[in-house]
Parts: structure tokens; sequence; C-alpha cells
């Protein structure tokens, strides 16, 4: 018998360099993505604009709302203007399983406090009181131009939309850092997460009074003055309102060879925009299985609430899905239509930071440039809080990146013990469907610029839109 050759290179795993290995065409289709993906990131700036953004898209592209005409095949909807879910029926039963790609939209920023505006008597400046939301170094926020978003519920019950700071001619706002002449006992003692506190992140939000003004408190009652001339409105109206601050910058190309995103909010909006691009490319043909697309709220503070991925707005969707296409809506078939499903925990994972490498298990650690992230489990301290996918799927879900010639590298969030974080994988398999986590990976994540690969960001499009029509 003739003893087989084989060769050494043949059997290791290797991952593949984007930028070494695509196509010519591949690289440009590349660069070109990642267009429409800041113009993206430039328009859905709040979770509120990421849902008009993605309703926009679906709406050109035949989507209804549910409930829909009998018989219409694209169909979404929108749950308390913060969550969204979208599908395209297929030709099976949904009751035999569905392709989801599930992402969440909210971001880490600093919310303006309910009573939020007060006059400053040592500096005799009108302020506003912040209260952070989600993972933030709270350094990073200080000293940095701050937009303003959110929307005022007014006393008639309309919505009134606040946007100030991202055109070119808008005021921005800053909570000032203190002067490292006057740091030393105040903040140079202290550890980095108690440098900046949490209570002296007042928004500096204007100085002028009325012309001969000697009323008490001048500045204030004329900033009120100001707001309502502008809107229409008082301070109670701000008791009830949403008014969150975020970085004040456009979404925009890093790195002299352009090959990086620069931009806030990309954990986990990336995952979304290619979510969403992934169904809307793969209109063409009636799929065997239903596609869906999910996007929640809330993932940054626990994924708790009616606009969290563990409320009860995505099993609802799915049973209306089931209704839409003529098929049982009870409770069984709903059980059964998630535990034949298989998604995708659409979000971002951490990439080699070359300032922190040592945070990371390079061997199994995602770097920018080879690919979409899969990450088998996340969690933290020893997996705890993680879904871990099964070995079956985890194969599956390779097999069908390697088929559709996706770009994609295994790796977990940090070191084993380093630290951790979840997502919202472990909530929809607690609903008995087989879940991996894969997403691109971010340099900075959670910070105001966030930084992504161009080659990640377009294989992360890629991976969803093949595995989006898997079998
Ligand atoms: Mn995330
Ligand atoms: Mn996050």
């Amino acid at each position: 018998m003739k003893k087989k050759e084989t060769k050494t290179a043949n059997l290791l795993y290797e991952r593949k360099h984007f930028w070494k290995d695509a196509s010519t065409e591949e690289q440009q289709s590349a660069m070109d993505f990642a267009e429409g993906y800041k113009a993206f990131l430039n328009s859905a700036r709040t979770v509120r604009g990421c849902i008009d953004y993605t309703v926009r898209e679906l709406t050109l592209h035949k989507f209804l709302s549910l409930p829909a005409k009998k018989n219409h095949k694209r169909v979404f909807q929108v749950f308390r203007n913060k969550t969204i879910a979208m599908a395209v029926i297929g030709k099976k039963p949904i009751s035999e399983g569905f392709n989801m790609v599930a992402a969440h939209i909210d971001a880490p920023r600093v919310d303006l406090k309910q009573n939020p505006l007060y006059e400053d008597s040592s500096s005799n400046m009108a302020c506003m009181k912040t209260h952070y939301y989600g993972g933030i170094k709270k350094y990073q926020w200080v000293s940095t131009p701050l937009a303003l978003h959110g929307v005022v519920i007014k006393k008639d019950g309309s919505i009134l939309n606040i946007s100030i700071g991202d055109k070119d001619d808008d005021p921005v706002f800053v909570i000032p850092d203190l002067l490292p002449h006057l740091a030393r006992k105040e903040q140079y003692t202290k550890t980095i997460g108690e440098a900046v506190d949490a209570s002296k992140m007042n928004l500096v939000f204007s100085g002028m009074i009325a012309p001969g003004s000697d009323e008490k408190d001048a500045v204030k009652s004329y900033a009120l003055k100001l707001i309502n001339e502008m809107y229409g409105i008082d301070e109670s109206d701000f008791l009830s309102a949403e008014l969150e601050l975020i970085p004040a910058s456009k979404a925009r190309d890093g790195g002299l060879d352009k090959s990086m995103v620069v931009g806030y909010g990309q954990d986990d909006r990336i995952c979304a925009y290619t979510a969403l691009k992934a169904l809307i490319d793969n209109l063409d043909n009636v799929p065997d299985k239903t596609m869906v697309v999910y996007f929640s709220d809330k993932e940054e503070v626990g994924s708790q609430g009616n606009t969290g991925a563990h409320s009860i707005f995505i099993q609802d969707f799915i049973a209306s899905l089931l209704k839409q296409n003529g098929e049982a809506d009870n409770s069984t078939n709903l059980r059964k239509a998630f535990i034949n499903s298989q998604i995708i925990s659409a979000d971002v994972t951490a990439a080699i930071d070359p300032n922190y490498p040592g945070v990371h298990e390079k061997q199994n650690a995602v770097t920018f440039n080879y690919g979409v992230g899969i990450a088998k489990f996340t969690g933290s301290g020893g997996k705890s809080g993680c879904n871990d996918a099964n070995a079956e799927f985890t194969a599956k879900v390779i097999r069908t990146f390697n088929q559709a010639g996706v770009y994609w590298q295994m790796g977990e969030l940090g070191k084993v013990d380093e630290g951790g974080g979840g997502t919202i994988a472990y909530i929809l398999a607690n609903l008995g469907a087989e879940v991996i986590d894969c997403g691109t990976a971010l340099m900075g994540m959670h910070s105001l610029y966030e930084m992504c690969s161009k080659a990640d960001l377009y294989s992360t499009y890629k991976a969803y839109k093949a595995f989006i029509v898997a079998e």
C-alpha cells in the first residue's frame, strides 16, 4: 500500500488575513460597504434613531407592520419605539424553525436626570445633572463635546424630538474635567474608577442672564426662558423626558489606509446594520426557512424591561408570525418554533489592542482583519452566566461560513479570569434554540471612539447573509 503524503500545513487551523487573501473585487466591496455603515452610524444616533432608520429601510423594501394583509411575507413589528423584529416568511412552517440574527441597538451613554437643571451658585452657571447608562469609563466622558438627543413628551401627549450638537453650526455641551494644575488631591490620589465621580459629571448648560436681571437663579431662569422659546416646554416637562448625551462626533475612516471605521455606538449597531443588510440582500428568493432579525434594547444594563431581550416581545412577535403564516399560534407551536431554531447572537467582541495584549490569550483571541469573530461562549469567571454553544451547532455554523467563503475567526472575549462580559445569547438559548455568539471585533469598546476593521465589518455582513438562509 502506498503511503499517502499529508502536508503538515493542511492539518493546521489557520485564520486567513482578509487583505492578504481576498480578491481585489472583494476588498473593494468591503471598502464600499463601510460607506453605508458610516452613514447609518451618523443617522441612527440613539435607540429610537435606529428604529426610525430600520423602519425606513424596511418600508422601502415592502415590509409591512404586523398585523399585515394576508399572505404578505415581509413583516416587522416595533415595540414601544425601542425594539424591533423583522422577518421574511419562508416556505417551511415557522414551527419547524427559523433562522435569526439578534443584535442590540442601545449603547453606553450619559442620560440627563429627571429633574436636571440647576444654577450652580459657586460658578454662576446653569448646569444639568446626569446619570450614566451602561458600562462607561467615566473619565472618557469629561472634556469632550457632547450632543443632546432624546424625546420630551409634551403636556398634550405629543412627542418632541430633541437633537442638539450633530449639525456643524449646532452648539455642543461639555462636562468639564478638572485642570491638571489643581487635580493633585481631587483626582491623582484616586483610582482611575474613582477619579471622576459620577456626581460630578454635571453638564455646563448655559451662562447668560436676562439684561438687567437681578432675580435669584437668573442663569437658570434665562436657560428655561430659552428652552421655552425654542421648544415650548417648561421645567416640569423634563420629569418624564428621555434625554441623553452622546459624543458629538461623526463616524469616519480610521488609519492612513482608511481600513477602519472610528465612531461611537458600534457596540452593537455594527451587528444591527450588518444583520439588516444581510436580510435585505436576501430578498431575491423566497427562503426555505423564515429569516428573522431582532434588535433589542437595554442590553448594556442587563436586557431587563419590556424592551430588553428578556421581554415577552420577541416571543409575541414569533407568535404573530405563526398567525401571519396561517399556523397555530398557541404555546406549543411557539415553543416548537424556538426549539427548532438557530440563532446568531450578534454582538461585538474585543480585538487585541496593541497597548494591552496581555488581557487576551492570543491563541484564542480575535484580531483585526481576520474576519468576523465567533465566540462559542462568553461570560466571566469560569463561563459563569454564559451561553456555551453546542459543538454540533458550532461546527454547523463554521461549515456554513466556509461554504460561503466568509473570513471568520474563533475567539473568546479575554483571558480566563481577566474579566468578561455577556450578551443576549443565553436569553434566547433559554427558549430552547441553538444560539452562538458571532460578531465584529472592536478596539476601544464602550468608548467614544470605538474602532472596527472594514474587513471584519464586511465579513460580519457576509457571515450573517449566509447564516440567515442556512439549512
Ligand atoms: Mn454589545
Ligand atoms: Mn456593550
